[in-house]
């Protein structure tokens, strides 16, 4: 019914491009062999932002019945693949990338492929991103704007050990703060100088009282530089500070208080500029996601392919459309783990069934 020996040569021609997020010329390659499949099946297609990101659809107008997601970029640097190029072992497949997420480009192309031919009244369409793994800070706008034209979205991440999807993420905001201040000798002329570092270190702890374990909202200030010796007040400082929370209003909050404490420095004659290196909306099921996930596991159970659901602390492109109120299941892709590490695997057995299962359920997604 699906054809295997297919999906492993795509799979084994994508992995073996080298496709890091920094390497646009990679991503750029993965995009044109999508491009040159999803033209070859008919579909339309179009390139954004340098050409790492493609979409292509079934029906150029209208509401979009099915979205799926996927990002193009790895978390590895240029020459590793020359070092570990694409294998398969004892049933396992091997690879930079080769489950997060580029199986799951392929299933995603496979599922249009046959969705298209047996029931073309479905409007199909395809997001493939190339900067997921460095916070999707590119394709973030674009995935909104596909997302509020979607009744259903799904992303293609790898389907957890044993087969696991995930229903619901953490949400994110990961902040890079650089302080401005003025430099002056603190012996000679202390009343001359105002301090980055002071405050940095008032906006460490004003951040911090935002952590509320009970809702899930936690604060890491991880990263703090500034300062170049003990007799200089120092005139720039930076922090990075990862944010995490469950619900939307913690979201809201936390940027609220950002915009406060950049507007109204605590030291004198500092100046703050905020980056925004991720912004991920909670991943929250709503009535509407939960209605999708008992379809789910209702056809898991006709194809005896029970499938189990998971909460995630890292976010993904699902965050971004869950935000949105769409119905949106992640972990889609075939089975695999290990990632970001050279160990990364992926079980060739499960590519099948996740075939068989999301092709089953998103064959009863058409619309009114
Ligand atoms: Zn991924």
């Amino acid at each position: 019914m699906w054809n295997v020996e297919q999906f492993r040569s795509d799979l084994k021609t994508i992995v073996d491009i080298d496709s890091g997020s920094s390497d646009i010329d990679g991503v750029r390659r993965v995009g044109d062999f999508f491009e040159e499949k999803c033209r070859a099946l008919g579909l339309f297609t179009k390139r954004y932002a340098d050409g790492t990101q493609l979409e292509a659809g079934t029906h150029e107008e209208g509401e979009i019945d099915i979205l799926m997601v996927g990002h193009m970029d790895t978390v590895f640097p240029q020459g590793t693949v020359a070092q570990r190029p694409y294998t398969e072992r004892d049933g396992m497949a091997y690879g930079p990338g080769v489950a997060d997420m580029k199986a799951g480009l392929v299933a995603a192309l496979h599922l249009t492929e046959r969705l298209k031919q047996e029931h073309p009244e479905l409007s199909i369409r395809l997001a493939f991103t190339g900067d997921e793994e460095v916070g999707s800070l590119k394709s973030r706008d674009w995935l909104l704007q596909l997302g509020k034209q979607t009744r259903y979205a799904f992303v293609f991440e790898p389907g957890r050990p044993g087969g696991a999807m995930v229903k619901k993420r953490k949400g994110n905001i990961d902040l890079i703060l650089k302080f401005h201040g003025v430099a002056a000798h603190a012996g000679n002329a202390p009343e001359k100088g105002f301090s980055a570092v002071t405050e940095m270190a008032h906006w460490i702890l004003e951040l911090n009282k935002l952590q509320d374990l009970r809702v899930g909202t936690s604060v890491n200030a991880g990263v703090v530089s500034g300062g170049t010796a003990s007799n200089v007040i120092p005139d720039y400082a930076e922090c990075m500070v990862d944010l995490r929370f469950e619900a939307m209003e913690e979201m809201e909050k936390i940027q609220k208080r950002v915009a406060e404490l950049a507007a109204k420095p605590f030291v004198q004659n500092v100046t703050v500029d905020v980056e925004y290196q991720g912004i991920f909306a909670p991943m929250n099921p709503s009535e509407a996601t939960e209605r999708l996930i008992s379809l789910t596991n209702e056809k898991a159970a006709q194809l005896q392919l029970p499938v189990e659901w998971v909460a995630a602390g890292g976010v993904s492109d699902a965050n971004h459309l869950a935000g949105l109120g769409v119905p949106t299941l992640c972990g889609c892709g075939p089975v695999g783990s290990d990632m970001h590490s050279d160990k990364e695997w992926l079980e060739l057995a499960s590519i099948e069934k996740r075939l068989d299962l999301l092709y089953a359920l998103m064959s009863e997604l058409k619309g009114a």
